[in-house]
Order: C-alpha cells, then structure tokens, then sequence
C-alpha cells in the first residue's frame, strides 16, 4: 500500500526543519553542513522504511536545492548538474537526496532478494515507489549494465596505464560486493543522466568542453577554510553566472554588454582572460606573477636525492623443503625516481625581480622561461613555463607555449646541456 500520509508528514517535516535552519544565524555554508549531515539522514530513514513514492522525494529535493543555492550564494537557475555531478570539472561534496533514496531502496530490495530467511523467501518482495521510477526496473537494469561490462572487458578510460586498475566482474563477486556494485551503478547512470542534462546546456554546461581541464573536488575542508563569498564566485565562474555585462543583458538588467575597458562584448571570459586593455594594464600579468611566485617558492625548497633510497622487500625462499626468510635491504629499484634526483646543486631562478638568476645560456637568448631550474655540476636546465588560460584554451595555450620554447630546448641540446 502506498503511504501518502507519511509521504505528506515527510514532506512538511522537511519544508519546517529547512525553514528553521534557515532562520538560524549561521553561515551559508554551515546551513549546508547541516542540511547534509543532520536533516539529510534524519529525513531518509523514514522514507526508506515506508512505501513513499518518488514523486514526494522530488518534491522534498526541490526545496531542498532552492535552499542549498540560497545559501551556496548563487542565482536560482543554477542546475542541481552543478549541485551534485560527481563528473563536473567542480565537484562539491554535496549529496541529492532523491540519489540516496534510490540507492538505499535499492540496497533494501537485493537485501531482501538474496534473504536465507524461509519468510522472505515465499512472499515476493517488492518495494513501491510510484510509478516515474521503480526499484526493479533500476535494480534490472544496473545488473544488465554490469553483465554488459564484463562482456566487454576492461577499457581504457583516463590516463592510468594498462592495468593499473583492477576490475571488478559480476559473476565473480558474491553477497555484500555484489550489492555495492549495483549501488555504484545505479550512482553511474544517475550521474550521467547529470552530465547528458549538462551537455545540453549551452552556458552552465561549456565544462563538458574543457577536456584538458582537471577536475576540482572540494572537499568540506576545503569549504571550511574558504572565504564566505569565495565558494560563490568559484561556483559562477566555472558555470558562466558571475554578473558579466552579456549576463547582464541576458538577464534583463542592462542593455549594454561591451566592455567598459575596451568595448569589447564583455564575458566572464573575456574578463578573466582575453581583455586586451586589462592585459595592457598588466592585471593578467599580476595574477601570473602571484602564481609564479608560489609555484618558485614551493620548487626551491625542493631537493633532489643523491642516491634515490632503494625500496626494500623482505625475499621468502625455500631450499630444499626448508623455508627461509631473507630479512635486511635489498634493493630492487636504483633508477631515478624524480626529475631532480642524482644531484643536488639545483639553482632555481625565476621571471620576477626578487628571483633573476638565470643561467648565462638562457640570459643570452631573447626567451626568459618563466622558471629555470639548473645544475652547473650535470649541465642540466629545466625550464617551467606557467601560462593562465581560461579552461577552454587550455590545449592551444600548450601548444602555444611549447612551441615558443622548442628552438630555445634544441639550441641547449647542441650546448651540451640536457634541457627539458
Ligand atoms: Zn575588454
């Protein structure tokens, strides 16, 4: 029987209990805290336990989210795909309640499916949870996915190289693994159904372009120490709802969009990094030299072992039907493990004032590499260069640079210098 009652006392509990965190005098992002560690759990259990269909839960989230973005800082049409994509290039450590209903209902019903219980096993289980999503269709459908899967074998998906993961297979998994993989799969198929709503979008969802752009996962931590506005402003740069002019103009409070520095059409983009008067004006070149600075900081203090300590393992041999232990060092690897390793005479120089070291050999070229990191003794010259393009132009700003570089690299090599 399905239980509206519940449905609706579930409903007006979480509308009252959101409204009360609401008015309490804390911080957006403590109001968020709360919501996911305390009214989150709270409201979950009892619509695991009775027979609440899913429409209700969509009507809990969408308060749910109308709050979380009041108190996240940013503009109502942010999509929940920013909220809670766990594939977004900014991943917030937020949970969708209708996610975890569905996960908990599914867990419940192959809890009871796989039941050793006499009971249990003579009455069908089933679960209601109306008729827009239905747990058996899901749990069916997950468990086709997985088949799929290992019929398929395993596939290269990042950068990790070949077997350096290891896969799970259905039908060689049992009891508890087996429950989690399907959990895992139904959070896969919700979370791109997330990213196939992003695709569509053309302007929260230019990150599903940013292809050489990696992923930010904040954590709570990180949210923690961030600023009160910070976690705003990253949340509407990244999906294009920071005040720019053309925003402006689309949201209906201006009629100009150009650029007040360059009359340019003013975006985000522009604004943040292909306005030629703000590049003249050098406030690119500030925010370049702040990085430069951190990243020069962070590589002097960084020194290269002499001799890389070799990793130990402890040899288990048997002679003659007597086992023996080979306790003690013995080294299995002396390669190289790091770019600076094998001396320990690195000069760091850098492009800003206080750090003009650089090397004879690069000074008397007209290319200053933002970072060199040099050893007299091994005639070696690492060059870093930082460039800071906006996400879209990641690869031609690469390319860009790279090629900026290639005689100066060609030029050392003949010098005698091992340059990278
Ligand atoms: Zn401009």
């Amino acid at each position: 029987m399905k239980d509206t009652r519940r449905g609706a006392e579930t409903l007006e509990l979480a509308s009252e209990s959101l409204l009360a965190i609401n008015k309490c005098g804390l911080q957006g992002k403590f109001k968020i805290w709360c919501l996911q560690f305390m009214l989150i759990p709270k409201l979950l259990w009892p619509l695991l336990v009775y027979d609440i269909c899913s429409f209700t839960l969509e009507a809990i989230e969408a308060k749910i989210n109308k709050y979380t973005r009041k108190w996240l800082g940013v503009p109502p049409g942010l999509s929940d795909v920013a909220m809670y994509c766990r594939k977004a290039k900014l991943k917030l450590p937020m949970k969708s309640i209708l996610e975890e209903y569905k996960c908990g209902k599914a867990r419940l019903l192959t809890m009871l499916e796989e039941s050793d219980d006499p009971v249990i096993k003579t009455v069908q289980p089933s679960l209601k949870t109306g008729r827009k999503w239905k747990v058996t269709e899901a749990l069916d459908e997950a468990k086709e996915c997985l088949k799929m899967k290992e019929v398929i074998g395993q596939t290269q998906t990042d950068r990790r190289g070949l077997g350096s993961t290891t896969a799970k297979w259905w039908s060689k998994t049992e009891g508890k693994e087996k429950r989690d993989m399907i959990i895992d799969e139904i959070r896969n198929k919700e979370d791109s159904t997330r990213v196939q709503k992003a695709v569509q979008q053309p302007q929260q969802g230019q990150w599903t372009n940013w292809d050489t752009a990696i992923q930010r996962s904040l954590t709570w931590n990180d949210i923690w120490h961030m600023a009160p506005l910070k976690i705003s402003f990253l949340i509407r740069s990244v999906y294009d709802l920071l005040p720019s002019n053309t925003n402006l103009v689309r949201w209906g409070k201006k009629d100009d969009p150009t650029c007040p520095l360059c009359q340019g059409r003013q975006t985000t983009e522009h604004v943040l990094s292909s306005c030629k008067v703000a590049l003249s004006q050098g406030r690119y070149t500030w925010r370049h030299n702040r990085v430069l600075q951190e990243l020069a900081s962070v590589i002097s203090t960084a020194k290269g072992e002499i001799h890389p300590s070799s990793t130990s393992s402890t040899v288990f041999t048997t002679e003659g039907g007597v086992k023996k232990w080979h306790g003690g060092l013995i080294p299995i690897n002396t390669h190289r493990k790091g770019l600076l390793d094998g001396c320990d005479d690195w000069v760091v120089s850098a492009d800003l004032p206080e750090w003009e070291r650089h090397p004879g050999v690069i000074k008397k070229t007209a290319l200053r590499p933002d970072i060199v990191i040099h050893s007299a003794s091994t005639q070696q010259i690492i060059m870093v260069e930082l460039t800071v393009p906006y996400e879209s132009r990641m690869e031609e700003a690469h390319a860009f640079k790279e090629g900026k570089y290639l005689d100066l690299t060609k030029e050392l090599k003949k010098d005698g210098y091992e340059a990278k």
